[in-house]
């Protein structure tokens, strides 16, 4: 007997040699194999008899070769031709470049099972199928076996078993399975939701039976597929809201906010905040006066406003006796964030500290200390906060910015520093609702949906290299009108290995073509002060064009910035190119974006530049990432522990995902059910892979 946790190679039709190349495709146990699906389903129950065909259907017939040849064609392979006759008619099938078919199988009075659509071949004027998928019958075969008189499974070609030889193994499979296979979902889920229980779902989504819906199957919408989807979201959100639990255990620091505490809140405001930072800020507020430690998620596109947000909750946490800390990922924007702060609170005369890698030894020394002894009450800094060295001696609120460039570890290591501090990370990575829940699971959501009163859209255009004469004429005009201008480039140096143009040269180039404008460079390899030093000039106004690569790419504020040309678009992905652009556009001057590419592209990149010409809205794009590069690739979601499913597909399975989500958090919240919901993940734990 077989069990779901069985080494594949006991299966019959498998073996030792065929495992291992399944074990190279992720599949080494029963269930795995298991859980690899037919991509599709044909009725071959209802063979359509070849005398009523009609043109445009989707058609399984089922008769014996009456004649086949090989067409010589000037193209590799030729046209393999054979005509098929059931006794009530003929049909002719044509498979192009048919080189891989041996004329031997076709031999005359051979039965072959094919799939396809019925077409008109004007050329014979006769009923066609070009290119069906076929099967020939073994002369064994009788109507009730596996490949006829049935819906029947047709899978995806993996580690070299073909479809025919797949439907073999998984049966065998199923028929040695021990009936004894334990359903994690309980029995309450899978009534109230109507799901059917495990053993069905998996027969029937291999082998369905006559009552199954043919058309739900080949969607993916069987009941069988979503019961399998929903386990697998069950099973991950399970995970995640016993996180959320067990953080809610511990009594975080409970921070008050009186009215003196607001006014405070009311006076570092420079703008009157929208409304979705008021509704954040409230979800925000809620957490810190509740019990447990925040552990909140604060998304909203780039330039929607969320440092102000953050600088309220560190008026709060300082207010409250406690030392907050602000984590960027670059130098740059740690910078930036410190001389905001400077700015922002300075009307509150805390006492704040920057911390990163350029500072002398002697200075750094001195700045550590006052951590450690809760002199400085707002320490801002990069990676460096998480380094030994650095302690606090008050920590109540961390704040990570652009989060999805740390890992989690680095997020965890950071609340380490403190007695359960509150958490608030802030991305600008448009990542679709869905994908967030799975993402961060563990973590409350808020969402700034609203842009800052008075920006104007920012226009997008694609360029090549002929049309670098009139860009350069735009981008004088925004210089003559006192507006300043980022130019982005693939890398620092041009190198023999790619041909790539670079910022060092870009650099010189527009130094010419803007002689009488300041013009600067700025990339990863420069001293901390000479970044810090151009970044404080630029954004003074006192460079005009800022030549550089991606270290800008994220955070980097300044409003009177109105152009973004990025050199080599087509190098960067969607992510990456939604942010640089949200570089600009973050004042009330019109804005523009312009997209240099070669002109010979790949699909793929054109399609990218075609998204980003036509939205500027983060979420529509992150979608189209999605699709364009599949849910794993998502940038840098490998890093930050994302889930890879088998079956479910985070943009199609979005509705269970949901109900998962709402069935997972209800099940962990009634807590007689804890330990046997422990239990049952653990035994198939398994099944969610973590990245
Ligand atoms: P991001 O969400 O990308 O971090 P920032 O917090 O840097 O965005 O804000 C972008 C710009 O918008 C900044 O210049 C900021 O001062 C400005 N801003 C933010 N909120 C408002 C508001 N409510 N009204 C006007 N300007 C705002
Ligand atoms: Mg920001």
């Amino acid at each position: 007997m077989l069990r779901l946790d069985s080494d594949v190679q006991f299966v019959k039709g498998v073996g030792p040699r065929r495992a291992s190349l399944l074990g190279s495709r992720a599949i080494r146990t029963v269930e795995d194999l298991l859980l690899h699906v037919p991509k599709s389903y044909q009725d071959r129950a209802n063979f359509v008899p070849l005398s009523s065909l009609t043109v445009g259907q989707d058609a399984a017939v089922r008769a014996r070769v009456y004649r086949s040849r090989i067409l010589k064609t000037r193209t590799r392979g030729g046209i393999f031709d054979v005509i098929l006759t059931d006794g009530s008619s003929f049909v002719h099938v044509k498979w192009f470049h048919g080189a891989y078919l041996q004329p031997r199988d076709f031999s005359a009075g051979r039965e072959i099972v094919l799939f396809g659509r019925v077409d008109f071949d004007r050329y014979d004027s006769k009923f066609v199928f070009f290119n069906p998928e076929f099967e020939l019958l073994e002369e064994s075969d009788d109507a009730i076996s596996l490949d006829i008189g049935r819906y029947v499974p047709i899978y995806e070609e993996l580690a070299g078993i073909k479809s025919r030889q797949f439907r073999r193994i998984v049966a065998s499979a199923l028929d040695d399975l021990s009936p004894e296979i334990s359903d994690p979902l309980p029995d309450e889920i899978l009534s109230t939701h109507g799901f059917p229980d495990l053993r069905t779902s998996l027969n029937r989504i291999h082998f369905p039976e006559p009552q199954d819906d043919l058309e739900r199957l080949n969607q993916r919408r069987s009941p069988y597929h979503r019961r399998l989807i929903f386990e697998e979201f069950f099973l991950l959100e399970l995970i995640y809201a016993l996180r959320r639990v067990q953080s809610r255990a511990v009594s975080g620091v409970r921070f008050e906010t009186t009215d003196r505490i607001r006014q405070q809140v009311k006076t570092i405001l420079p703008f009157h905040p929208t409304s979705a930072q008021k509704r954040v800020l409230k979800e925000i507020v809620d957490d810190l006066k509740g019990p447990f430690p925040m552990i909140r998620l604060l998304q909203g596109d780039v330039g929607s406003g969320k440092t102000i947000v953050a600088f309220e909750a560190v008026v709060i946490a300082v207010e409250n006796g406690y030392q907050a800390a602000i984590m960027a990922p670059t130098e740059i924007l740690a910078e930036q964030h410190f001389i905001n702060a400077k700015r922002i609170l300075g009307p509150l005369a805390y006492r704040l500290g920057v911390v990163r890698r350029g500072i002398k030894k002697a200075e750094k020394q001195g700045l550590l200390e006052k951590i450690a002894c809760g002199e400085i009450q707002v320490v801002i800094g990069t990676h460096a906060l998480i380094e030994e060295h650095t302690v606090f001696n008050r920590l109540g609120l961390v704040i990570i910015d652009e989060q999805h460039r740390f890992g989690v570890m680095q997020r965890l290591q950071l609340i380490a520093k403190g007695e359960n501090p509150n958490t608030l990370v802030m991305t600008a990575t448009p990542i679709p609702r869905t994908l967030a829940m799975t993402l961060y699971g563990d973590l409350d959501l808020s969402v700034i949906d609203e842009m800052p009163p008075g920006r104007s859209a920012i226009r997008t255009i694609h360029a090549t290299d002929r049309d670098a004469e009139q860009i350069y004429r735009t981008i004088e005009t925004h210089l003559r009108e006192g507006r300043q201008v980022y130019v982005v480039y693939p890398v620092i140096e041009e190198s023999e290995k790619v041909d790539l143009k670079s910022a060092t040269e870009g650099f010189k180039k527009l130094s010419e073509i803007f002689n009488g404008w300041r013009v600067a460079l700025l990339h990863g390899r420069l001293k901390s002060e000479d970044k810090e030093a151009t970044m404080k000039a630029f954004a003074g106004g006192d460079i005009h064009v800022l030549v550089s690569t991606t270290v800008i790419e994220v955070g980097v504020d300044v409003p009177n910035a109105t152009v973004m040309l990025i050199e080599h678009a087509e190098r960067f992905g969607l992510a990456q190119l939604h942010q640089l652009r949200g570089r600009v556009g973050r004042g009330a001057h019109q804005s523009l974006c312009i997209l240099m590419t070669p002109s010979r592209l790949s699909d793929v990149a054109r399609q990218r530049i075609h998204a980003m010409v036509s939205t500027t809205d983060g979420f529509r794009l992150a979608e189209v990432d999605l699709q364009l590069r599949g849910p794993g690739e998502v940038a840098g979601t490998r890093q930050s522990g994302m889930p890879e499913f088998r079956i479910a597909n985070l943009l199609l399975d979005a509705d269970l995902l949901s109900l998962a989500q709402k069935e997972a958090q209800r099940w962990v919240d009634r807590s007689d059910e804890r330990e046997s919901l422990i239990e049952a993940l653990s035994a198939r734990a398994r099944l969610v892979t973590m990245g």
